[in-house]
């Protein structure tokens, strides 16, 4: 069995190819949508080989008809079950059949459930491996993953060349560094808030070729600290339970993977290109991905990328809609202010803040921040922004800042 997932995932690996043109590109789309939506063998979902004809779904809706999307007769009481006691024991080797169970790590609201068959996971481990190695290809690597949960789908890529090692969240950090010194990784993979702990330990003693942030935004403050620590660029994994959505090119800008994923776009401002996409995934088919809607803030770049890549970059991966602002303009109209904006604001209002959170609830904004002392500064800069946008302006409370747990995704900005 080991062995013949091992050639499943070389086969994957070698299968995965950039496509020249555009056209070429959008050929290839039309061909999997038609295939993943005639053959998705739901009760769910309607028989028809046309999107249009597909409901726009969202994470809510999903985890509501769980058990007339899964394909497997999966019970969610059962799923959950599963999944809950993999969290407790840290054991993520738990399974229903051949199909693994897992939570996603949300950020708000109700947690989702996802399953995925061994094809599914030898089909992901192929993929990323081929978008996210170093070149040459081929090169003997030893990857540190760190996670919330290990949901067995990493351990998959284990091999004589590739050797992932699992670094759980629920550890403290300097445990980690001893493990990391030692182990000497060749590409280290992490949330973008423990590659800052990282980055700023002066016990932390490795060479990693290759960084690549997952699981939450990387923000501009901490992208400069990490690359300057390690002398080179952070990449990104954009992937979440509903499919691996993007990933960054040899020129380190984010690109989504069009060859997995079809992604309409939801406007949220198109002047500024800010979308929400709608995905539909090509090759997931124990619990099919069709029009669903994430709520994620995405902005999108014209420019084309030298890389020469023609899927779709990405500006950035601003954060969730929930982080929008929903306030009032100076003439008392609904006004959306961004997440980005106030992280501005409040980074730009000192290079000494060090760390920072802005909670929007009926009191206006509860700013979290370390050292408590720059506050002056901060309103200055907030009072600023507000004139800047015609707003009126929040009440303000201004409080210590307490770092969370690492298990936590962490939220600069954050709506109530
Ligand atoms: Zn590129």
């Amino acid at each position: 069995m080991k062995m013949f997932r091992k050639l499943a995932i070389v086969k994957e690996f070698l299968s995965v190819k950039d496509f020249k043109t555009k056209e070429q590109l959008k050929r290839y789309q039309a061909e999997r949508i038609k295939e993943r939506l005639s053959t998705h063998g739901t009760s769910f979902y309607p028989n028809s080989t046309k999107l249009e004809d597909f409901p726009i779904i969202n994470k809510k809706i999903f985890m509501e008809n769980f058990e007339t999307i899964n394909t497997m007769g999966i019970k969610k009481d059962e799923a959950f079950k599963i999944a809950l006691a993999s969290e407790d024991s840290r054991d993520f080797s738990n399974k229903i059949g051949s199909i693994s169970v897992g939570l996603s790590s949300g950020t708000s609201g109700s947690r989702g459930l996802f399953l995925v068959s061994e094809e599914e996971r030898v089909r992901w481990a192929g993929y990323i491996l081929k978008r996210m190695l170093p070149k040459p290809l081929l090169q003997a690597h030893k990857i540190a993953f760190f996670l919330r949960a290990n949901s067995n789908l990493y351990e998959s890529v284990n091999s004589k060349l590739i050797k992932f090692n699992f670094y759980d969240l629920i550890i403290q950090i300097e445990e980690h560094i001893e493990k990391l010194n030692s182990t000497q990784p060749t590409i280290l993979i992490a949330p973008a808030q423990v590659l800052r702990l990282l980055a700023l330990s002066s016990d932390l003693k490795i060479y990693p070729q290759k960084i690549i942030s997952v699981a939450e935004v990387l923000e501009e403050e901490d992208e400069v600290i990490i690359s300057n620590r390690f002398s080179q660029k952070v990449h990104q994994i954009y992937q979440c339970t509903e499919g691996f959505l993007a990933h960054t090119c040899s020129e380190g800008n984010l690109h989504l993977n069009e060859d997995r994923v079809y992604i309409e776009k939801e406007w949220i401002d198109k002047k500024s290109s800010r979308f929400s996409p709608i995905i539909t995934d090509f090759f997931r088919s124990t619990q099919p991905v069709i029009r669903y809607r994430l709520d994620d803030i995405l902005v999108e770049e014209q420019e084309p990328c030298v890389c020469g890549s023609v899927f779709t970059r990405l500006k950035k991966i601003e954060g969730r809609c929930d982080d929008i602002l929903n306030i009032k303009d100076i003439k008392n109209r609904p006004y959306l202010l961004f997440p980005d904006f106030v992280r501005r604001a409040i980074i730009g209002a000192s290079d000494k803040v060090e760390e920072y959170a802005v909670v929007h609830g009926e009191e206006g904004l509860a700013i979290y921040l370390q050292p408590l002392e720059l506050q002056d500064e901060v309103e200055a800069s907030l009072q600023k922004l507000y004139i800047e946008q015609n707003i009126l302006p929040l009440t303000h409370s201004y409080r210590v800042y307490k770092s969370k747990d690492l298990t936590f995704k962490r939220r600069r900005v954050q709506q109530l």
